[in-house]
């Protein structure tokens, strides 16, 4: 099995290629432009494989794009290539605009560009998933879940993007017939999230001694997943998946944000005691304009129609990723060093 995946530099995309190169031993191309979110230290379990290679470039370059497609001949192709931040989004929605509408759709030309000239089997074969959010249906009240049919609803420029990329790849399918398939995640969190996110910022900052930013009042609710179960959800959409299907993947584990931040801190003073409790650091500031009260996903039909079910639950995974940064500073000390989010004015970790 051949496939590329974009965006495999980043948080997401990163463990996605480290459990199909490592796991399904899969070869895989991975293209990332490496903007401040990327990095290459991420793939470093992979970087001698022989079945994985780098590709460094832009989505929205599409003579790269062609390129790229024709050389590797891949059997799938997983867009997660996107700028994720919801508080830059906010500051500057240039590049989001940029990449996430015209990079997808730059990359849904020549995706079909590839796929118009494959000869059966290889055709029938061939399967585009692009990877998005829950957030572009909006926001939830105390009760309901966010099902395939719920209407979309951004409120940030990020989700906005988000919305209209999930369009156009809905769109190739039901215009020219490509085998797309969509999917719509919860919050992820685990390894290698880069520190300007609300659990390794919290994580980060704790163990500096520094405070712990929470927007509001810390009560909005978010519905988190293991990145490793997302992972593995994608590969199991992609290969099980029906085409022109929309697939939302969801750990059924809300949390509202202060009681995230309350948890890493006790678990981090249990495993590394320090002279006051952590969540004395606990700042709240100012919230972000526009900021969803709450999200939460009904995965069932991941579960029930491709047996799907996330491994992990919140305490396990929280345990489990508070213990990785606690033992590899030497990936997000780099990060931390050249972090520019305080220039740009973001004052908390993004949940
Ligand atoms: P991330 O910001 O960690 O990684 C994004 C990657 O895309 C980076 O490596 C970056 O260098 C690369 N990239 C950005 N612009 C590019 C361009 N123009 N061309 C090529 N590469 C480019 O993001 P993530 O959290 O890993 O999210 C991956 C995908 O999953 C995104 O599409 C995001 O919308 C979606 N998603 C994220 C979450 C979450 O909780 N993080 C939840 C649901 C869905």
């Amino acid at each position: 099995m051949r496939v590329i995946v974009t965006g495999g530099a980043g948080f997401i995309g990163s463990a996605l290629v480290r459990y199909l190169v490592l796991e399904k031993r899969y070869d895989v191309l991975t293209i990332d432009a490496l903007t401040y979110a990327g990095c290459e230290a991420s793939l470093s379990v992979v970087a001698n494989k022989p079945s994985h290679r780098f590709l460094k470039a832009n989505i929205c370059d599409r003579a790269a794009m062609d390129r790229a497609i024709s050389d590797f001949r891949p059997d799938r192709i997983m867009h997660l290539a996107a700028e994720s931040h919801v508080d830059r989004s906010i500051t500057g929605a240039a590049d989001f605009i940029q990449t996430n509408m015209v990079g997808t759709f730059t990359l849904l030309e020549a995706a079909r560009a590839y796929w118009n000239e494959l000869q059966a089997p290889a055709k029938t074969a061939f399967r585009f998933l692009h990877v998005s959010t829950d957030e572009v249906y909006g926001s939830l009240g105390d009760d309901g879940l966010f099902t395939e049919t719920t209407p979309y609803d951004p409120s940030s420029p990020y989700s906005a993007s988000k919305a209209a990329s999930d369009h156009l790849a809905k769109a190739w399918q039901r215009t020219y017939g490509m085998p797309i398939v969509v999917s719509n995640c919860s919050n992820n969190y685990g390894p290698y999230h880069f520190p300007e996110k609300l659990i390794p910022l919290t994580i980060l900052n704790a163990l500096a001694g520094k405070p712990l930013p929470v927007y509001g009042k810390g009560d909005n609710v978010r519905d988190w997943l293991y990145v490793d179960d997302h992972a593995r959800a994608l590969d199991i959409i992609i290969e099980k998946g029906r085409v022109g299907e929309t697939y939302n993947v969801g750990g059924r584990n809300e949390r509202r944000n202060i009681d995230v931040v309350r948890r890493i801190c006790a678990v981090l003073d249990e495993l590394l005691p320090a002279d006051a409790p952590r969540d004395e650091l606990i700042t709240f500031v100012t919230d972000r304009p526009g900021h969803d009260a709450r999200y939460a996903i009904d995965a069932s039909k991941l579960e029930d129609e491709l047996s799907w079910r996330a491994a992990e639950n919140f305490d396990t995974g929280i345990e489990k990723t508070v213990r990785w940064y606690l033992d590899n500073a030497w990936w997000w000390q780099p990060l931390r060093d050249r972090y520019d989010g305080e220039r740009l004015g973001l004052n908390a970790g993004s949940p």
